[in-house]
């Protein structure tokens, strides 16, 4: 099939039955469709919009996310996961505030300078907002080239990579190209899916070389496995005579970077051994302690084993709480803070215990 065929055909589906309502089609300019494409990764559509939504009334334009508190950014993406997407696009909002005086910038190489953001969503960015001509490759477009091209090995792979980024840029129409850039995710998010593609509903359905062969389930070709190693870690819940929970913000870079967390201890899950911990390392004194059911979080390099273990005391020494990355934290009127996902798990279950106390 020529390549002007393949675009024509997927802009006239997507004219009858893309997406057209989604909150970021409207109103489009650059920010707002840059924080669509930030959250849309590794996110599906479904648990985006409401984020997005939420977003985009604390944060409408740039100049007010440039302008907010790293803190209040983290915590409107609570939830989401992958928090370095929030910190680059706090930084980078800082950076377009300074050096391109709140103006988003307009090429391809300045856009993909900004933190956190790559080729493909640059290039969305451009294409969709400013109507430039760039061609797309994000996780949805990876899946339908491969398929559509009978492209063997994992698209991680970087010869695969730049073979479907060949493809990529070869099908991207010269014409209506905000238009296409859109009908292609459409089509990899809505029929060509990943477990259930709908290929007799699919435009290009009769020259798609996976489906002609009746091979579609080999691609795009897996990713090869490997077992993610297990950490395992005490998480503290330690708690005040008002069931206040103590709280420690992290550093700003490396896992969980800027969330509030509970304090980790390595040390042995046992009375003696916790007590002489909260001793040393907080100045806290243990008065009696409860472990709770474990659970498991699962990051994209590691498993993380959580032990949680509520401990009730008082500080020793109070310079502790002066300062300023610690906080007692109360579950009945949570304070808007950014929270790894666990830990707002984890408090939650202190607040229903709580709650059980009283009844
Ligand atoms: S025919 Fe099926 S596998 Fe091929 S592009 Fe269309 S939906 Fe995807």
């Amino acid at each position: 099939m020529p390549e002007d065929e393949f675009s024509s055909r997927l802009l006239e589906w997507h004219q009858r039955h893309g997406r057209h309502d989604l909150p970021w089609q409207q109103e489009i300019n650059p920010y707002r469709v840059w924080v669509s494409e930030i959250m849309l990764q590794q996110t599906q559509v479904a648990t985006v919009i409401p984020y997005y939504e939420r977003f985009m009334q604390q944060f409408p334009d740039l100049l007010t996310l440039a302008n907010a508190k790293l803190d209040t950014v983290l915590h409107l993406w609570t939830g989401l996961g992958y928090y370095a997407r929030a910190r680059n696009l706090h930084r980078a909002a800082r950076l377009v505030r300074d050096k391109y005086a709140g103006h988003f910038p307009q090429t391809l190489e300045q856009v993909m300078a900004l933190p956190g953001i790559g080729r493909s969503t640059a290039a969305a960015i451009l294409t969709i907002s400013q109507h430039q001509h760039h061609a797309i490759l994000d996780g949805n477009v990876k899946r339908v080239l491969s398929r559509f091209y009978a492209v063997a090995g994992w698209p991680g792979h970087k010869q695969v990579e730049t073979r479907l980024w060949q493809y990529a840029e070869a099908l991207t129409p010269a014409t209506h190209t905000a238009q296409y850039t859109q009908a292609i995710m459409d089509l990899g998010a809505t029929l060509c899916t990943r477990g259930k593609p709908r290929c007799p509903d699919c435009p290009v359905a009769d020259a798609c070389q996976a489906h002609l062969t009746n091979s579609v389930a080999m691609y795009p070709g897996k990713k090869p496995k490997k077992t993610l190693p297990v950490r395992a870690t005490l998480m503290l819940l330690l708690s005040n005579e008002h069931d206040e929970v103590f709280l420690q913000q992290r550093p700003p870079t490396g896992l969980w970077g800027g969330l509030w967390s509970l304090p980790e201890a390595d040390c042995a899950l046992r009375k003696a051994s916790l007590k002489k911990w909260c001793c040393a390392q907080l100045q806290f004194a243990l008065h009696d302690m409860q472990i709770w059911p474990g659970l498991r979080h699962s990051f994209s390099h590691f498993h993380l084993d959580i032990t949680p273990v509520h401990i009730r005391g008082e500080f020793r020494d109070r310079a502790i709480m002066d300062s300023a990355d610690t906080l007692w934290y109360n579950t009945r009127q949570p304070e808007a803070l950014g929270l790894a996902t666990p830990v707002k798990n984890l408090l939650a279950i202190f607040q229903k215990n709580l709650t059980g106390d009283r009844t």
